[in-house]
């Protein structure tokens, strides 16, 4: 069984050595925080692009990933500080991987957000001359979630080049860790509380929709967005928001569940769960549950493959989720 991941990631040491210059912390947390995230650069896992991330894939059974920018991306620079360059550089590390190993990497373009017309002509240069099969955005940009109208020329021009975007989480504000996450427990839970414990899922599901409920999808009816971790929580919600979002409250064209039947996608981001993967078999339309193991954070845990060889689901739909859905969305074939 051929096995497509679409939840990957790389970072550059040079960028990351520049996001540590130029992002101040704005307290003792936030130090921690950067130095949390340099320590998986230090180690060399995620920066390789070579032989050592081959050798993961040949050991694990995947036979491509799609790579996105990890933890403190260049999207989350302002231009005056080097965001078109950061992320062209990062897109120039990716490509150069993907030409290296045809059919075992694939890339996602990182974007500097803050300067939407670079934007927009880094995506076309990266679709067009990289061969990039997606986009990826790892949360809000300063505070602003990417659903203001300043961006839509981006996504616009995401659907334009039929492409998907990637919406990744990336650690909650300060106003939000503070207001949600800080209490009578120590640093260390603040931190897994509000980041991958469960606080960016809530940030990610929030972020998805805030696109829902500004209407991008019946403006831009071809736009196909994933999000990873079973949904972001968002399924367990779905029959409430059909009943409470109502079209004649939000003024969409359709339920909420529409959306996520025409519009989204979703995959395990490798989070093993079979109750999990029970609730989006029945809540997501099949053609729309993709793979990932969310190299090389989520790597104590590799079931990448035999978790879905020994799902009972029929082999036809386990050939869909393993690869068969990843090659239509990403136009791999
Ligand atoms: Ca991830």
């Amino acid at each position: 069984m051929k096995i497509i991941t679409v939840e990957e990631h790389f970072m550059v040491k040079e960028i990351n050595d520049r996001f540590n210059q130029i992002i101040k912390p704005r307290d003792e947390f936030d130090k921690n925080q950067l130095g949390f995230v340099s320590m998986f650069v230090d180690r060399g896992q995620i920066t390789d692009l070579d032989e050592q991330r081959i050798r993961f894939m040949d050991e694990n059974g995947v036979d491509a990933q799609i790579i996105g920018y990890g933890n403190n991306s260049p999207m989350h620079i302002s231009k005056e500080d080097g965001a078109v360059e950061l992320c062209r550089l990062a897109n120039d590390t990716l490509a150069a991987a993907c030409n290296k190993y045809p059919g075992r990497f694939y890339g996602y373009a990182t974007l500097p957000v803050d300067d939407v017309e670079a934007s927009v002509n880094e995506l076309e240069r990266c679709v067009k001359e990289l061969g990039f099969a997606g986009a990826m955005f790892n949360g809000s940009f300063n505070g602003h979630f990417l659903d203001e109208e300043k961006f839509y020329p981006i996504f616009k021009k995401v659907s334009e080049l039929h492409i998907p975007v990637y919406l990744h989480p990336t650690e909650v504000t300060k106003e939000l860790r503070d207001y949600y996450y800080s209490g009578s427990w120590n640093e260390r839970t603040t931190n897994v509380f509000s980041g991958f414990g469960i606080g960016w899922h809530y940030d990610t599901a929030m972020h998805l929709m805030r696109f829902i409920l500004s209407g991008i999808f019946d403006r831009l009816p071809d736009l196909k967005m994933i999000v990873g971790h079973w949904g972001e929580l968002l399924p367990f919600y779905f029959d409430r928001m059909d009943e409470h979002l109502s079209p004649q409250v939000t003024g969409l064209k359709h339920n909420i569940k529409y959306y996520f039947e025409n519009h989204i996608y979703t995959n395990p981001s490798g989070i093993w769960s079979k109750d999990d993967f029970d609730f989006v078999l029945k809540s997501f339309p099949v053609e729309h549950i993709l793979w990932a193991q969310d190299y090389c954070y989520g790597v104590n845990d590799i079931r990448v493959k035999t978790f879905l060889e020994e799902y009972p689901i029929k082999d036809e739909t386990r050939e869909l989720i393993a690869h068969g859905n990843a090659e239509k969305l990403f136009c791999l074939n």
